[in-house]
């Protein structure tokens, strides 16, 4: 596997005509499916709604978060990004083992026929886990495509009338040195050794100054530009994918992160939250299994309650 380090950065071309986010994302999109034990096709799709949901909350403040909701008609069910201002994603599907076992007509994993229709939701909120919650915004779409990226531009020229340029893009792979999109003549692929090569994206947004020769120039180059995922595996960082995307636009620099897989879940808030269940929950689950077992849904990690922490639990006078 290449040493790629992930990065999302933020910028600005054709002096603000142009707003530009583009990340690198295959540590984090590698540790997303790891720890959910993602099926190949869930993989691309689970990485594609990951890194969306990043590029899109690139430029929040400080408590601000934004969720991306798929709620798929396909097999694969929910899935589920949230991303904060720090660079820090997290995210799941509902069913990790949906997969589809035949490539696309173009030799790709056939993210569509997962997700196959339904409703995409946006949500952003601030400030709501210390209580000092803004007036949360919520954006919804039909998914008219299925491929994701193709969602998401959909979305933010629907709910938030921008007109944007979207590619999104997982690589698997065996080893580094083969490369899923030799398969397609393949009767079959190793599932069980397929892993995250590459993954990234990036999101080109004309503001309502952009001239319209401007966006018809963009429209052009970003069509004719080679996929993401190989300018990834190329070597490119985000700006030289930009850069490549664009053609010879003047691109400045906002600002840079380097994203990670992140959650907030902690053995204290499981206890919080086993604690919230109410005195007559926990004597029960006391008496029948001396212990409890809770599952973060966004990270997969299991908290094992023992029996004693039960008990101090139940010390506590203030609970129900
Ligand atoms: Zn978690």
């Amino acid at each position: 596997m290449s040493a790629t380090i992930d990065k999302l950065v933020h910028a600005t071309a054709a002096g603000n005509q142009v707003r530009l986010m583009a990340a690198i994302t295959t540590e984090l999109v590698g540790e997303a499916c790891r720890r959910h034990g993602t099926s190949p096709t869930a993989s691309v799709a689970l990485g594609r709604v990951l890194t969306g949901g990043l590029l899109l909350g690139s430029g929040l403040k400080d408590l601000e978060k934004i969720t991306v909701q798929f709620h798929c008609e396909g097999p694969i069910g929910n899935i589920i990004a949230q991303s904060d201002s720090s660079g820090g994603v997290r995210g799941y599907v509902s069913n990790p083992e949906a997969d589809v076992t035949r490539l696309n007509g173009r030799g790709k994993f056939d993210v569509r026929a997962l997700v196959s229709g339904g409703t995409m939701y946006v949500t952003r909120d601030a400030g709501f886990e210390i209580g000092l919650m803004k007036e949360a915004y919520q954006g919804s779409v039909p998914i008219v495509s299925g491929e994701i990226g193709e969602d998401f531009a959909y979305y933010l020229a629907k709910s938030e009338q921008i007109n944007s340029a979207v590619s999104l893009g997982v690589l698997m792979t065996v080893d580094a040195d083969e490369q899923t999109e030799d398969w397609g003549s393949r009767p079959e692929f190793p599932i069980e050794r397929l892993k995250v090569a590459v993954a990234g994206g990036y999101i080109v947004q004309m503001m309502p100054s952009a001239e319209e020769e401007l966006i018809r120039d963009i429209e052009r180059v970003v069509r004719e530009a080679p996929s993401v995922t190989e300018m990834i595996r190329a070597g490119l960082n985000p700006y030289e994918i930009l850069s490549t995307a664009l053609g010879d636009l003047n691109i400045s620099p906002l600002d840079e992160t380097e994203p990670k897989f992140y959650c907030q879940c902690s053995r204290e808030r499981a206890l919080h939250i086993i604690s919230a269940l109410g005195r007559a929950e926990v004597e029960d689950m006391l008496a029948k299994d001396n212990g409890a077992e809770l599952t973060c849904h966004f990270c997969n990690e299991r908290y094992q309650i023992r029996g004693d922490e039960l008990s101090t639990l139940l010390r506590d006078s203030s609970m129900e």
